[in-house]
């Protein structure tokens, strides 16, 4: 590596400059990305409580020359750039010279470096900016840096900080970041002494896949490239068994650098939309290599957005590889021509209900009694009990069931009107008051799965979990912890039926990692009652004329029949009146 030097104030004051270093996450990043620009192809991450007692890390790179160790914790020392030019064509991950100083400012430091033309290391110990001590060491060639007590000397960013389980989980989540768009480095992360993340130096990407996600990841994704003029893109797209609630299986790189960006995002989405069900993420991996001059990596001090010359360009170049990647691995998939695809796809959906109803039949609850419960309309018996029971008024008036249209609406009249009812809507409704009323009344009545769903939860996932323990268990999920970060549900809401548990188990984290903390448990009911209960309804159902008078009956004794827990509405009622203006019978 260069030697380092002072950046001038006319070049210094060009950079974006702010905070770089915000939470413990932001110290792993910076410091990982200076491994990273120093060659390292071994890095070990060590943290305890969440960053905050400790942070250390310690790589095989080149090392700091013996005579910069000092001035590499001056502001604006840097041995990647010496003047604004360079930042245009920038390769490193680093370029202002402000992480080291910013960090031993607010912190106890100490780092140790040795080169390969020295015998000895050298080490120095920083205390809230003040330099402690300077000596030699012996020592390995290569870095390594503890940052302890953090933010010790500024108590308000102290309290800006979440729970230890938050931040070492935001932390997970950049070590796992940077290991993929690293994949010929192996990383190691241990929180607490635990091993989280290990990865193996390798030049195929898919091993790196594997390592940080699971084998049934790696199996699952698609490999995909695209060239032009100015830009490379590849990486890997999952198959819609890997898409999630969120997006947090969704990387993109520029540069190797880990960015989020909203034009790449859409980008891939969109080119989803013709593949995949709506409501749920897909997986991906995006890397994007581009001329430097094509961009603008100076926006913003953590450099984790920037923007592009032609952003046009990068849309349709996305977008078209993409599409390409997952039109072609439905084509290869069955082997077949694109003209047959259509029976293809749809002698494939007949095998999938074949195969879902096998599933079932293994999944069905141990009570027989509850087998059909919520799924299908016909054992809702019990619910106009209970509210009648709770002295519920009737809603609607009495309605005679004329018939259905499109397995989707029941068409109904009463006196001078026609109802038209959206039966998923009204069917999602009733369950989730019934829900509702049953978490409020700590009344919940679960069944027992016979063959428990077992996850394996990534880091953050898990500690969301374990922040709502309870939570899961007064809402009828009898949850176990189950070996590392693995959990087993065994028990679920009878109102649910039979959900799809591994999605509506990320769904509900999801939501709830994404919400504030000072919400009420009340709003959190809510949220769960909300996301299980569309869970539990399905698709286009054919309903007999006692199923939908069933339905209806239910519908017409809940609190609200008018909207479904969206708040859009079940009912569109229409007079005679207003029919014969439609037909010019009347003005
Ligand atoms: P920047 O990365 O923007 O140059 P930093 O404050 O992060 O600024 O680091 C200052 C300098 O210290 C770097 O330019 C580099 O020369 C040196 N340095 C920091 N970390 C390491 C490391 N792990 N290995 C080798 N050199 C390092
Ligand atoms: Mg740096």
């Amino acid at each position: 590596m260069n030697r380092i030097n002072i950046l001038d104030d006319n070049t210094s004051n060009k950079i974006a400059a702010g905070e770089v270093v915000e939470r413990p996450f932001s110290v792993v990043k910076e410091l990982i990305e200076n491994s990273i620009d120093a060659q390292a192809t071994n890095i070990t991450i060590e943290i305890y409580e969440g960053g905050q007692q400790s942070i250390k890390i310690t790589d095989d790179g080149v090392g700091v020359h013996p005579d910069d160790i000092k001035t590499a914790f001056m502001p604006h020392a840097t041995s990647k750039i010496s003047s604004i030019e360079d930042v245009f064509t920038i390769n490193t991950m680093g370029f202002r010279g402000e992480a080291l100083p910013s960090i031993a400012s607010v912190s106890n430091t100490t780092f140790k470096s040795r080169t390969t033309e020295f015998e000895y290391g050298k080490e120095i110990s920083i205390l809230g900016g003040n330099l402690e001590y300077i000596k030699d060491s012996g020592c390995n060639v290569g870095t390594s840096i503890s940052v302890n007590n953090l933010f010790f000397n500024v108590p308000a960013r102290q309290k800006f900080l979440k729970s230890p389980q938050r931040e070492s989980a935001m932390i997970t989540d950049i070590v796992t970041r940077l290991a993929l768009a690293h994949n010929n480095i192996s990383f190691k992360l241990f929180n607490s002494d635990k091993n989280l993340i290990t990865t193996y130096a390798s030049e195929n990407m898919l091993d790196t896949i594997r390592s940080i996600y699971d084998k049934n990841t790696s199996e699952n994704v698609i490999n995909f490239e695209e060239h032009s003029d100015i830009l490379s893109v590849y990486g890997y797209i999952g198959t819609a068994e890997l898409s999630r609630g969120s997006r947090n299986n969704q990387s993109v790189f520029v540069n190797k650098r880990y960015i989020k960006s909203k034009l790449i995002t859409t980008a891939v989405e969109t080119a989803f939309k013709s593949f995949l069900m709506i409501n749920k993420f897909p997986f991906f991996i995006v890397f994007i290599d581009i001329y430097p001059e094509m961009i603008d990596v100076n926006v913003h001090p953590t450099k984790s957005e920037i923007k592009f010359k032609d952003e046009r360009v990068i849309f349709k170049t996305v977008f078209d590889a993409v599409h390409k990647a997952l039109r072609d691995s439905r084509i290869n998939s069955f082997k077949v021509e694109e003209d047959e695809l259509i029976s293809v796809i749809e002698k494939k959906a007949e095998d999938e209900k074949l195969l879902q109803e096998k599933i079932e039949l293994l999944e069905m609850p141990i009570d027989l009694n509850f087998k059909n419960n919520a799924i299908s309309y016909k054992p809702l018996q019990n619910v106009d009990a209970v509210f009648e029971g709770l002295g519920n008024e009737k809603k609607l008036p009495d309605l005679r069931v004329i018939g259905q249209f499109y397995n989707t609406y029941i068409i109904a009249e009463a006196k001078e009107e026609l109802y038209l009812i959206d039966q998923h809507a009204a069917h999602e409704k009733i369950l989730f008051e019934k829900y509702r009323d049953e978490i409020k009344n700590m009344q919940v009545s679960s069944q027992l799965l016979i063959i428990p769903t077992v996850m394996e939860l990534c880091h953050e996932d898990f500690s969301t979990y374990i922040e709502n323990k309870e939570l899961f268990k007064s809402t009828g999920f009898d949850i176990e912890v189950f070996g590392d970060e693995t959990i087993t549900i065994r028990e679920v809401p009878i109102i649910l039926g039979k959900p799809d548990m591994k999605n509506l188990f990320l769904d509900i984290i999801n939501n709830l990692k994404h919400m504030g903390t000072g919400l009420t448990v009340d709003v959190k009911y809510h949220k769960i009652a909300t996301i299980a209960c569309k869970a539990a309804v399905k698709g286009n159902d054919p309903l007999s004329q006692i199923e939908m008078v069933r339905l209806i009956n239910d519908l017409s004794y809940i609190e609200d029949p008018f909207n479904c827990p969206h708040g859009r509405p079940t009912i569109i009622k229409m007079s005679v009146t207003e029919l014969e203006k439609k037909f010019k019978r009347i003005q």
